[in-house]
């Protein structure tokens, strides 16, 4: 606290000049408000109480702080204008946030359906399911993938935006699936931080098959007319290394068989005992109703997984993705 307490006192001074400064632009109730606002920082600065919250004492979150030094309170203790702002902010984040959602695209023999649900107001799972044309062949292929950013909250969010852009830039190039990957991985790792990572599965359709590449994320399930395969990891997630590289593995999936993309916030899903909610159950509740179709299989697996965590609240984002052959 010492240390931010050297930094903001020269600050909150050179405020209270440019409030006095801007006297007679403004009313004086609202500029005596904010005089006053400074002077209670800089009060608290002085007997080394700055940055902390007014009610439990414990530190004000420092990215709060940095947008708004005269913060009073914690997250946890937020009066009620402040409380009705921060919603204000979070909502206009989930809007934006659901708008970049993809749409449920079919193409030729392929459907896919997905299913996106954050447990906070915003979620680090990336979605996206793009429709991809060659210019030179005149062909349409799909793409998809699915993804899980480190950490949680907010700064979580911010990252899988920034990793969506990326691959949005990245599929109007006519690349070859681990050329967009690698690439992606690049400029993941240049324009972001060390401790800043992602797993990701993606892959596209071809003029026989699926092609997938897995970035260290959990394995695709590939759910076959007998049995199931799985898509293990071959490369790192995105994010750690700029030269890492990633190789493709293909998949001919036939009439009613589906590949199943998800994130561990399905699997790593716990119920009041703490079990798992688990890779088998989930080809449980995908097998249940393969027959109807993709959006159906969602559908399945949902309701089974709140059947399954019944009053356990979620503690990670939730997202499903199926592509199936018709
Ligand atoms: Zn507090």
């Amino acid at each position: 606290m010492a240390t931010a307490a050297y930094t903001i006192r020269p600050q909150l001074l050179e405020r209270r000049e440019r409030l006095q400064a801007a006297s007679g632009s403004v009313s004086d109730d609202y500029l005596n408000g904010l005089l006053a606002e400074v002077d209670a920082a800089l009060a608290k600065v002085e007997v080394g109480r700055y940055g902390l919250c007014e009610t439990c004492n414990d530190p004000i979150e420092n990215d709060r702080l940095e947008t708004n030094p005269h913060c009073r309170f914690c997250l946890d203790h937020l009066d009620e204008r402040e409380r009705a702002h921060h919603q204000q902010d979070l909502d206009m984040a989930t809007q934006i946030q659901f708008q970049l959602l993809p749409k449920n695209l079919t193409l030729d023999r392929w459907e896919t359906q997905y299913r996106y649900e954050p447990v906070g107001a915003v979620g680090g799972d990336y979605c996206e399911v793009s429709l991809l044309g060659d210019s030179a062949s005149g062909t349409q292929s799909l793409f998809f993938a699915v993804g899980d950013v480190a950490g949680k909250g907010v700064a979580a969010s911010l990252l899988m935006m920034h990793l969506s852009a990326i691959f949005r830039s990245l599929l109007s190039m006519n690349l070859s699936l681990a050329e967009i990957v690698s690439r992606a991985n690049r400029l993941f790792c240049e324009s972001t931080g060390p401790a800043h990572y992602a797993t990701l599965v993606c892959g596209r359709t071809t003029s026989d098959g699926i092609e997938i590449c897995n970035a260290g994320h959990c394995p695709p399930i590939l759910l076959r007319n007998q049995g199931t395969e799985q898509v293990d990891s071959n490369g790192l997630p995105l994010g750690l290394f700029s030269g890492a590289q990633y190789t493709v593995t293909q998949y001919a999936p036939h009439a009613g068989e589906s590949l199943v993309l998800y994130s561990d916030g399905i699997t790593e899903a716990t119920n009041v005992s703490g079990d798992d909610y688990q890779h088998e159950r989930l080809i449980r509740s995908l097998r249940e109703r393969c027959d109807l179709g993709a959006h159906a299989m969602c559908d399945a697996v949902l309701e089974d997984l709140s059947r399954f965590r019944a009053t356990t609240p979620a503690s990670d984002d939730v997202t499903l993705l199926i592509v199936r052959r018709r």
